[in-house]
Protein backbone atom coordinates (compact mmCIF):
# COMPACT_ATOMS: atom_id res chain seq x y z
CA UNK A 1 0.00 0.00 0.00
CA UNK A 2 1.41 3.45 -1.10
CA UNK A 3 2.19 5.85 1.80
CA UNK A 4 -0.22 8.24 1.54
CA UNK A 5 -2.85 5.41 1.19
CA UNK A 6 -1.51 4.07 4.37
CA UNK A 7 -2.10 7.60 6.52
CA UNK A 8 -5.51 8.00 4.95
CA UNK A 9 -6.53 4.73 6.84
CA UNK A 10 -4.62 5.38 9.92
CA UNK A 11 -6.52 9.35 10.34
CA UNK A 12 -9.84 7.73 9.77
CA UNK A 13 -9.20 4.57 12.00
CA UNK A 14 -7.86 7.17 15.05
CA UNK A 15 -10.09 9.82 14.96
CA UNK A 16 -13.46 8.42 13.94
CA UNK A 17 -16.11 10.48 14.58
CA UNK A 18 -14.69 13.33 12.44
CA UNK A 19 -15.97 13.40 8.92
CA UNK A 20 -15.14 16.80 8.10
CA UNK A 21 -11.43 15.94 8.85
CA UNK A 22 -11.60 12.94 7.09
CA UNK A 23 -12.56 15.20 3.72
CA UNK A 24 -10.06 17.68 3.89
CA UNK A 25 -7.38 15.31 4.47
CA UNK A 26 -8.28 12.96 2.02
CA UNK A 27 -8.75 15.75 -0.29
CA UNK A 28 -5.00 17.58 0.44
CA UNK A 29 -2.98 14.04 0.35
CA UNK A 30 -4.64 12.80 -2.56
CA UNK A 31 -3.33 16.08 -4.69
CA UNK A 32 0.31 15.02 -2.59
CA UNK A 33 1.07 11.97 -4.21
CA UNK A 34 3.15 13.01 -6.58
CA UNK A 35 5.14 15.19 -4.36
CA UNK A 36 5.12 12.21 -1.84
CA UNK A 37 6.25 9.82 -4.72
CA UNK A 38 9.40 11.47 -5.03
CA UNK A 39 10.74 10.86 -1.87
CA UNK A 40 8.56 8.18 -0.29
CA UNK A 41 11.23 6.37 1.82
CA UNK A 42 12.50 9.14 3.55
CA UNK A 43 9.08 10.82 4.10
CA UNK A 44 7.98 7.18 5.83
CA UNK A 45 10.83 6.90 7.47
CA UNK A 46 10.66 10.34 9.31
CA UNK A 47 6.97 9.74 9.49
CA UNK A 48 6.31 13.16 7.86
CA UNK A 49 2.92 12.94 6.94
CA UNK A 50 2.10 10.79 10.18
CA UNK A 51 3.25 14.61 11.55
CA UNK A 52 1.25 16.71 9.48
CA UNK A 53 -2.34 15.52 10.28
CA UNK A 54 -1.79 15.24 13.95
CA UNK A 55 -1.95 18.86 15.20
CA UNK A 56 0.65 19.59 17.39
CA UNK A 57 -1.24 20.37 20.45
CA UNK A 58 -5.66 20.60 20.84
CA UNK A 59 -6.87 22.09 23.47
CA UNK A 60 -10.85 21.56 24.40
CA UNK A 61 -11.87 23.64 28.18
CA UNK A 62 -15.24 24.38 29.35
CA UNK A 63 -16.69 27.78 29.25
CA UNK A 64 -19.52 28.64 32.07
CA UNK A 65 -21.48 31.85 31.05
CA UNK A 66 -24.55 33.81 32.80
CA UNK A 67 -27.40 34.74 30.85
CA UNK A 68 -29.43 37.81 31.38
CA UNK A 69 -31.68 35.43 33.38
CA UNK A 70 -29.23 35.02 35.72
CA UNK A 71 -28.84 31.08 34.41
CA UNK A 72 -25.61 29.63 33.80
CA UNK A 73 -24.79 27.83 30.43
CA UNK A 74 -21.81 25.75 29.50
CA UNK A 75 -20.29 25.75 26.14
CA UNK A 76 -16.99 23.97 25.01
CA UNK A 77 -14.18 26.15 23.35
CA UNK A 78 -11.64 24.62 21.35
CA UNK A 79 -8.10 25.66 20.35
CA UNK A 80 -6.18 23.47 17.70
CA UNK A 81 -2.36 23.98 16.93
CA UNK A 82 -1.95 22.49 14.08
CA UNK A 83 1.26 23.26 12.51
CA UNK A 84 4.26 25.98 13.18
CA UNK A 85 6.77 25.41 11.04
CA UNK A 86 6.33 28.07 8.91
CA UNK A 87 5.32 30.98 11.70
CA UNK A 88 3.12 30.84 14.77
CA UNK A 89 -0.51 29.61 14.74
CA UNK A 90 -2.50 31.98 12.87
CA UNK A 91 -6.71 31.08 12.20
CA UNK A 92 -10.07 32.12 13.12
CA UNK A 93 -12.28 31.29 16.05
CA UNK A 94 -15.83 29.79 15.01
CA UNK A 95 -19.12 30.78 17.33
CA UNK A 96 -21.37 28.42 15.89
CA UNK A 97 -23.60 25.56 17.14
CA UNK A 98 -22.10 23.24 15.06
CA UNK A 99 -18.94 23.47 16.19
CA UNK A 100 -16.91 20.02 16.73
CA UNK A 101 -13.61 19.00 17.12
CA UNK A 102 -13.88 17.64 13.49
CA UNK A 103 -14.70 21.13 11.81
CA UNK A 104 -12.52 22.71 13.76
CA UNK A 105 -9.46 19.96 12.97
CA UNK A 106 -10.69 20.47 9.28
CA UNK A 107 -10.09 24.16 9.13
CA UNK A 108 -7.04 23.84 11.16
CA UNK A 109 -5.71 21.27 8.54
CA UNK A 110 -6.72 23.89 5.66
CA UNK A 111 -5.08 26.58 7.31
CA UNK A 112 -1.83 25.47 7.15
CA UNK A 113 -1.97 24.94 3.53
CA UNK A 114 -3.77 28.89 3.01
CA UNK A 115 -1.41 30.54 5.11
CA UNK A 116 1.77 29.27 3.44
CA UNK A 117 -0.18 30.11 0.34
CA UNK A 118 -0.15 33.59 1.19
CA UNK A 119 3.54 33.96 1.17
CA UNK A 120 3.66 34.89 4.50
CA UNK A 121 5.77 33.81 8.00
CA UNK A 122 2.13 32.35 9.18
CA UNK A 123 2.06 28.18 10.68
CA UNK A 124 -1.73 27.08 10.74
CA UNK A 125 -3.99 26.51 13.79
CA UNK A 126 -7.98 27.15 14.33
CA UNK A 127 -10.48 27.42 17.09
CA UNK A 128 -14.20 28.11 18.21
CA UNK A 129 -17.08 27.27 20.52
CA UNK A 130 -20.59 25.21 20.09
CA UNK A 131 -22.02 28.28 21.56
CA UNK A 132 -24.60 30.52 19.55
CA UNK A 133 -24.29 34.20 19.42
CA UNK A 134 -27.42 34.91 17.52
CA UNK A 135 -30.10 35.99 19.49
CA UNK A 136 -28.14 36.97 22.29
CA UNK A 137 -27.40 40.20 24.09
CA UNK A 138 -24.37 42.44 23.78
CA UNK A 139 -23.88 41.44 28.03
CA UNK A 140 -24.25 37.53 27.24
CA UNK A 141 -21.78 37.87 24.11
CA UNK A 142 -19.36 40.07 26.52
CA UNK A 143 -20.24 37.30 29.15
CA UNK A 144 -19.28 34.52 26.93
CA UNK A 145 -16.20 35.70 25.10
CA UNK A 146 -14.71 36.78 28.62
CA UNK A 147 -15.19 33.25 29.89
CA UNK A 148 -13.59 31.91 26.65
CA UNK A 149 -10.72 34.26 26.86
CA UNK A 150 -10.24 33.32 30.94
CA UNK A 151 -8.73 30.00 29.32
CA UNK A 152 -7.42 30.83 25.96
CA UNK A 153 -4.81 33.04 27.01
CA UNK A 154 -2.72 31.00 28.44
CA UNK A 155 -2.08 29.32 24.60
CA UNK A 156 -1.84 32.13 22.67
CA UNK A 157 0.43 35.49 22.22
CA UNK A 158 1.56 37.93 19.74
CA UNK A 159 4.87 35.37 18.63
CA UNK A 160 2.93 31.67 19.51
CA UNK A 161 -0.88 31.65 18.04
CA UNK A 162 -3.00 34.85 16.89
CA UNK A 163 -6.67 33.82 16.46
CA UNK A 164 -8.89 36.07 14.33
CA UNK A 165 -12.68 35.98 12.97
CA UNK A 166 -14.70 33.24 11.58
CA UNK A 167 -18.18 32.91 11.15
CA UNK A 168 -19.89 34.41 14.17
CA UNK A 169 -16.81 36.03 15.47
CA UNK A 170 -16.88 39.16 14.00
CA UNK A 171 -15.19 43.09 15.29
CA UNK A 172 -17.32 43.16 18.53
CA UNK A 173 -16.57 39.50 19.72
CA UNK A 174 -12.64 40.39 18.76
CA UNK A 175 -13.36 43.28 20.82
CA UNK A 176 -14.40 41.88 24.11
CA UNK A 177 -12.05 38.89 23.22
CA UNK A 178 -9.05 41.28 23.33
CA UNK A 179 -10.28 43.65 26.06
CA UNK A 180 -10.22 40.45 28.11
CA UNK A 181 -6.58 39.35 27.02
CA UNK A 182 -5.40 42.91 27.56
CA UNK A 183 -6.83 42.33 31.22
CA UNK A 184 -6.12 39.31 32.24
CA UNK A 185 -2.41 39.26 30.73
CA UNK A 186 -1.14 42.99 31.20
CA UNK A 187 -0.36 43.25 27.47
CA UNK A 188 -1.72 45.65 25.14
CA UNK A 189 0.00 43.35 21.68
CA UNK A 190 -1.50 41.86 18.45
CA UNK A 191 -2.34 38.58 20.05
CA UNK A 192 -5.68 38.91 17.69
CA UNK A 193 -6.62 39.91 14.12
CA UNK A 194 -9.73 41.56 12.72
CA UNK A 195 -9.26 44.33 15.62
CA UNK A 196 -11.06 47.94 15.82
CA UNK A 197 -9.40 50.28 14.02
CA UNK A 198 -8.62 52.75 17.30
CA UNK A 199 -7.11 49.58 19.07
CA UNK A 200 -4.32 48.38 16.56
CA UNK A 201 -6.96 46.96 14.23
CA UNK A 202 -5.86 47.34 10.07
CA UNK A 203 -7.70 48.88 7.28
CA UNK A 204 -9.24 47.07 4.66
CA UNK A 205 -8.89 43.83 7.04
CA UNK A 206 -13.28 43.56 6.88
CA UNK A 207 -12.81 43.57 3.06
CA UNK A 208 -10.36 41.69 2.66
CA UNK A 209 -11.78 38.29 1.95
CA UNK A 210 -14.63 39.14 -0.11
CA UNK A 211 -11.98 42.03 -1.79
CA UNK A 212 -9.40 38.57 -2.09
CA UNK A 213 -12.43 36.63 -3.67
CA UNK A 214 -12.89 38.59 -6.57
CA UNK A 215 -8.61 39.92 -6.92
CA UNK A 216 -7.90 36.08 -7.56
CA UNK A 217 -11.39 35.16 -9.76
CA UNK A 218 -10.54 38.06 -11.65
CA UNK A 219 -7.18 37.23 -12.07
CA UNK A 220 -7.92 33.72 -12.94
CA UNK A 221 -10.30 34.55 -15.50
CA UNK A 222 -8.35 36.80 -17.46
CA UNK A 223 -5.58 34.49 -17.66
CA UNK A 224 -8.61 32.40 -19.79
CA UNK A 225 -9.25 35.04 -21.78
CA UNK A 226 -12.89 36.09 -20.22
CA UNK A 227 -13.48 39.74 -17.98
CA UNK A 228 -14.89 39.63 -14.69
CA UNK A 229 -17.03 42.74 -15.93
CA UNK A 230 -20.44 42.22 -17.15
CA UNK A 231 -20.65 39.08 -15.66
CA UNK A 232 -23.92 37.52 -13.44
CA UNK A 233 -22.46 36.30 -10.39
CA UNK A 234 -24.35 33.98 -7.58
CA UNK A 235 -23.11 34.35 -3.82
CA UNK A 236 -24.19 32.57 -1.25
CA UNK A 237 -23.92 33.79 2.35
CA UNK A 238 -24.94 37.50 3.44
CA UNK A 239 -22.03 37.44 6.20
CA UNK A 240 -18.52 39.07 6.19
CA UNK A 241 -17.00 37.16 3.23
CA UNK A 242 -20.31 37.54 0.71
CA UNK A 243 -20.65 41.17 1.78
CA UNK A 244 -17.54 42.77 0.80
CA UNK A 245 -17.29 39.90 -2.33
CA UNK A 246 -20.19 41.38 -3.29
CA UNK A 247 -19.06 44.93 -2.99
CA UNK A 248 -15.95 44.57 -4.93
CA UNK A 249 -17.54 42.51 -7.62
CA UNK A 250 -20.02 44.94 -8.17
CA UNK A 251 -17.36 47.08 -8.32
CA UNK A 252 -15.10 45.49 -10.85
CA UNK A 253 -18.42 45.56 -13.27
CA UNK A 254 -20.24 42.14 -12.76
CA UNK A 255 -23.74 42.06 -10.90
CA UNK A 256 -24.80 40.08 -8.34
CA UNK A 257 -28.29 38.70 -7.89
CA UNK A 258 -28.39 36.14 -4.53
CA UNK A 259 -27.27 36.19 -1.41
CA UNK A 260 -28.62 33.84 1.20
CA UNK A 261 -28.83 33.60 4.96
CA UNK A 262 -29.13 30.00 7.00
CA UNK A 263 -33.12 30.71 6.93
CA UNK A 264 -33.39 31.73 3.01
CA UNK A 265 -31.88 33.31 -0.06
CA UNK A 266 -32.44 36.76 -2.32
CA UNK A 267 -32.79 36.87 -5.73
CA UNK A 268 -32.03 40.47 -6.65
CA UNK A 269 -32.68 40.69 -10.43
CA UNK A 270 -31.41 44.33 -10.27
CA UNK A 271 -28.39 43.45 -8.31
CA UNK A 272 -27.70 43.57 -4.48
CA UNK A 273 -27.62 46.46 -2.85
CA UNK A 274 -24.93 46.41 -1.15
CA UNK A 275 -25.82 49.62 1.52
CA UNK A 276 -28.54 47.95 1.97
CA UNK A 277 -27.07 44.69 3.02
CA UNK A 278 -24.97 46.16 5.24
CA UNK A 279 -27.92 47.93 7.26
CA UNK A 280 -29.74 44.72 7.23
CA UNK A 281 -26.82 42.28 8.33
CA UNK A 282 -23.91 44.05 9.56
CA UNK A 283 -25.66 47.10 11.67
CA UNK A 284 -29.12 45.65 12.71
CA UNK A 285 -28.31 42.24 12.91
CA UNK A 286 -31.85 41.14 10.78
CA UNK A 287 -32.96 38.39 8.66
CA UNK A 288 -32.64 38.65 4.88
CA UNK A 289 -36.51 39.20 5.36
CA UNK A 290 -35.69 42.39 6.00
CA UNK A 291 -33.60 43.21 2.92
CA UNK A 292 -36.81 41.73 0.97
CA UNK A 293 -38.64 43.80 2.79
CA UNK A 294 -37.41 47.22 1.80
CA UNK A 295 -36.18 46.27 -2.00
CA UNK A 296 -39.64 45.45 -3.72
CA UNK A 297 -38.14 43.46 -6.65
CA UNK A 298 -36.19 41.65 -4.63
CA UNK A 299 -37.80 38.31 -4.07
CA UNK A 300 -37.25 36.47 -0.98
CA UNK A 301 -37.25 32.70 -1.12
CA UNK A 302 -37.23 30.42 2.32
CA UNK A 303 -34.62 27.68 2.29
CA UNK A 304 -31.67 26.81 -0.17
CA UNK A 305 -31.97 27.39 -3.44
CA UNK A 306 -29.06 30.26 -4.51
CA UNK A 307 -27.63 27.68 -6.87
CA UNK A 308 -30.50 26.98 -9.28
CA UNK A 309 -30.17 30.72 -10.51
CA UNK A 310 -28.09 31.31 -13.76
CA UNK A 311 -25.23 32.98 -13.66
CA UNK A 312 -21.41 32.89 -15.00
CA UNK A 313 -19.43 32.80 -11.55
CA UNK A 314 -20.52 31.53 -8.43
CA UNK A 315 -19.44 32.52 -4.91
CA UNK A 316 -19.98 30.21 -2.14
CA UNK A 317 -19.32 32.19 0.91
CA UNK A 318 -21.50 30.30 3.51
CA UNK A 319 -20.31 27.48 5.33
CA UNK A 320 -18.69 23.97 4.60
CA UNK A 321 -20.56 21.55 1.79
CA UNK A 322 -23.07 24.35 0.70
CA UNK A 323 -22.82 22.96 -2.70
CA UNK A 324 -23.78 19.85 -3.26
CA UNK A 325 -23.35 17.31 -6.87
CA UNK A 326 -26.80 17.98 -7.23
CA UNK A 327 -26.23 22.15 -6.58
CA UNK A 328 -23.31 21.55 -8.93
CA UNK A 329 -24.97 19.51 -11.72
CA UNK A 330 -27.41 23.22 -12.10
CA UNK A 331 -24.77 25.32 -12.07
CA UNK A 332 -23.29 23.53 -15.20
CA UNK A 333 -26.78 23.15 -16.73
CA UNK A 334 -27.32 26.71 -16.45
CA UNK A 335 -24.03 27.69 -18.19
CA UNK A 336 -21.62 28.07 -15.28
CA UNK A 337 -17.79 28.93 -16.28
CA UNK A 338 -16.29 29.28 -13.04
CA UNK A 339 -16.85 28.10 -9.36
CA UNK A 340 -14.69 30.58 -6.56
CA UNK A 341 -14.65 29.36 -3.32
CA UNK A 342 -15.10 32.54 -0.60
CA UNK A 343 -16.09 30.13 2.28
CA UNK A 344 -13.77 26.76 3.71
CA UNK A 345 -14.62 23.97 1.90
CA UNK A 346 -18.15 24.86 0.62
CA UNK A 347 -18.12 22.69 -2.39
CA UNK A 348 -18.61 18.50 -1.60
CA UNK A 349 -15.95 16.19 -2.54
CA UNK A 350 -18.20 14.85 -5.35
CA UNK A 351 -19.21 18.40 -6.56
CA UNK A 352 -15.42 19.33 -6.78
CA UNK A 353 -14.87 16.86 -8.92
CA UNK A 354 -18.14 17.18 -11.33
CA UNK A 355 -17.00 20.91 -11.74
CA UNK A 356 -13.24 19.93 -13.17
CA UNK A 357 -14.26 17.09 -15.06
CA UNK A 358 -16.93 19.58 -16.92
CA UNK A 359 -14.17 22.31 -17.54
CA UNK A 360 -15.40 24.34 -14.82
CA UNK A 361 -12.75 26.60 -13.46
CA UNK A 362 -12.46 26.04 -10.00
CA UNK A 363 -10.54 27.83 -7.38
CA UNK A 364 -10.26 25.81 -3.48
CA UNK A 365 -10.83 28.23 -0.34
CA UNK A 366 -7.37 27.33 0.57
CA UNK A 367 -6.59 29.75 -2.69
CA UNK A 368 -9.57 32.05 -2.79
CA UNK A 369 -10.46 33.04 0.49
CA UNK A 370 -6.36 33.48 1.24
CA UNK A 371 -7.03 37.43 1.27
CA UNK A 372 -8.23 37.49 4.81
CA UNK A 373 -5.81 35.85 6.82
CA UNK A 374 -2.99 38.01 4.40
CA UNK A 375 -4.08 40.80 5.59
CA UNK A 376 -4.19 39.40 9.09
CA UNK A 377 -0.70 38.82 8.91
CA UNK A 378 -0.12 42.50 7.58
CA UNK A 379 -2.22 43.79 10.70
CA UNK A 380 0.26 41.80 12.77
CA UNK A 381 3.03 43.78 10.69
CA UNK A 382 1.28 47.01 11.78
CA UNK A 383 1.14 45.96 14.78
CA UNK A 384 4.84 45.06 14.97
CA UNK A 385 5.83 48.24 13.55
CA UNK A 386 3.36 50.36 15.93
CA UNK A 387 2.38 51.95 13.20
CA UNK A 388 -1.17 52.19 10.58
CA UNK A 389 -0.36 51.66 6.52
CA UNK A 390 -3.69 53.47 4.49
CA UNK A 391 -6.41 51.68 2.95
CA UNK A 392 -5.09 52.13 -0.37
CA UNK A 393 -1.27 50.50 0.75
CA UNK A 394 -3.35 47.44 2.54
CA UNK A 395 -5.79 47.06 -0.20
CA UNK A 396 -2.63 46.95 -2.85
CA UNK A 397 -0.80 44.29 -1.02
CA UNK A 398 -3.92 42.40 -0.93
CA UNK A 399 -4.52 42.23 -4.55
CA UNK A 400 -0.13 42.33 -5.25
CA UNK A 401 -0.99 38.31 -2.56
CA UNK A 402 -4.17 37.33 -4.50
CA UNK A 403 -2.37 37.82 -8.00
CA UNK A 404 1.17 36.39 -6.93
CA UNK A 405 -0.56 33.42 -5.90
CA UNK A 406 -3.16 32.09 -8.41
CA UNK A 407 0.35 31.89 -10.37
CA UNK A 408 1.68 30.25 -7.94
CA UNK A 409 -0.60 27.71 -8.21
CA UNK A 410 -1.09 27.81 -11.54
CA UNK A 411 2.78 26.81 -11.83
CA UNK A 412 2.30 24.21 -9.42
CA UNK A 413 -0.31 22.51 -11.25
CA UNK A 414 1.38 22.59 -14.33
CA UNK A 415 4.93 21.41 -12.97
CA UNK A 416 3.24 18.50 -11.94
CA UNK A 417 1.16 17.70 -15.47
CA UNK A 418 -2.06 18.96 -13.39
CA UNK A 419 -2.23 22.04 -15.39
CA UNK A 420 -5.70 24.00 -15.03
CA UNK A 421 -6.31 21.65 -11.79
CA UNK A 422 -6.12 24.64 -9.19
CA UNK A 423 -7.19 21.71 -6.40
CA UNK A 424 -4.14 19.98 -6.77
CA UNK A 425 -1.75 23.46 -7.49
CA UNK A 426 -3.48 24.96 -4.50
CA UNK A 427 -1.79 21.29 -2.00
CA UNK A 428 0.86 21.14 -3.94
CA UNK A 429 2.35 24.76 -3.93
CA UNK A 430 0.97 25.00 -0.07
CA UNK A 431 2.59 22.11 1.15
CA UNK A 432 5.75 22.84 -0.64
CA UNK A 433 7.12 25.10 1.75
CA UNK A 434 6.07 23.60 4.59
CA UNK A 435 7.54 20.58 3.71
CA UNK A 436 11.08 22.13 3.91
CA UNK A 437 10.81 23.90 6.57
CA UNK A 438 9.72 20.85 8.61
CA UNK A 439 12.31 18.76 7.01
CA UNK A 440 15.72 21.59 7.86
CA UNK A 441 13.65 21.33 11.64
CA UNK A 442 14.02 17.81 11.96
CA UNK A 443 11.81 15.33 14.11
CA UNK A 444 9.83 17.89 16.44
P1 LIG B 1 -20.24 35.25 8.99
O1 LIG B 1 -20.64 34.68 10.30
O2 LIG B 1 -19.97 36.69 8.86
O3 LIG B 1 -21.31 34.85 7.87
C1 LIG B 1 -21.64 33.53 7.62
C2 LIG B 1 -22.78 33.50 6.62
O4 LIG B 1 -23.05 32.14 6.25
C3 LIG B 1 -24.08 34.04 7.20
O5 LIG B 1 -24.84 34.58 6.15
C4 LIG B 1 -24.74 32.78 7.77
O6 LIG B 1 -26.14 32.90 7.86
C5 LIG B 1 -24.35 31.76 6.74
N1 LIG B 1 -24.24 30.42 7.37
C6 LIG B 1 -23.44 30.08 8.40
N2 LIG B 1 -23.60 28.80 8.73
C7 LIG B 1 -24.54 28.33 7.90
C8 LIG B 1 -25.15 27.08 7.73
N3 LIG B 1 -24.81 26.03 8.52
N4 LIG B 1 -26.07 26.96 6.74
C9 LIG B 1 -26.40 28.01 5.96
N5 LIG B 1 -25.86 29.23 6.06
C10 LIG B 1 -24.95 29.38 7.01
O7 LIG B 1 -18.96 34.38 8.54
P2 LIG B 1 -17.85 34.76 7.47
O8 LIG B 1 -18.45 35.50 6.33
O9 LIG B 1 -16.70 35.32 8.20
O10 LIG B 1 -17.39 33.30 6.99
C11 LIG B 1 -18.03 32.61 5.92
C12 LIG B 1 -17.13 31.50 5.43
O11 LIG B 1 -15.88 32.04 4.99
C13 LIG B 1 -16.75 30.44 6.47
O12 LIG B 1 -16.58 29.19 5.83
C14 LIG B 1 -15.40 30.93 6.97
O13 LIG B 1 -14.63 29.88 7.53
C15 LIG B 1 -14.81 31.44 5.68
N6 LIG B 1 -13.71 32.39 5.81
C16 LIG B 1 -13.87 33.56 6.49
C17 LIG B 1 -12.84 34.47 6.56
C18 LIG B 1 -13.00 35.81 7.18
O14 LIG B 1 -12.07 36.61 7.08
N7 LIG B 1 -14.12 36.13 7.80
C19 LIG B 1 -11.51 34.15 6.00
C20 LIG B 1 -11.47 32.93 5.24
C21 LIG B 1 -12.53 32.09 5.19
P3 LIG B 1 -26.82 33.34 9.26
O15 LIG B 1 -26.66 34.83 9.30
O16 LIG B 1 -28.21 32.88 9.16
O17 LIG B 1 -26.04 32.64 10.34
Amino acid sequence: MSYVDEVLEEVVRENPHEPEFHQAVKEVLDSLRPVIEKNEAVYRRDALLERLVNPERQIKFRVPWIDDQGQVHVNTGYRVQFNSAIGPYKGGLRLHPSVNLSIIKFLGFEQIFKNSLTGLPIGGGKGGSDFDPKGKSDREIMAFCQSFMSELCKYIGADTDIPAGDIGTGAREIGYLFGEYKKLRGLFEGVLTGKGLSFGGSLARTEATGYGLLYITEEMLKCHGIPLAGKTIAVSGSGNVATYAIEKAQQLGAKVVTCSDSSGWIYDPDGIDVALLKEVKERKRQRLTAYAAARPQAVYHEGKGVWSTPCDVALPCATQNELTLADAEQLVANGVLAVSEGANMPTTADATVYLQEQGILFLPGKAANAGGVATSALEMSQNSERLRWSFQEVDAQLKAIMVDLYHHIDDAAKRYDREGNYVDGANIAGFEKVLDAMMMQGIV
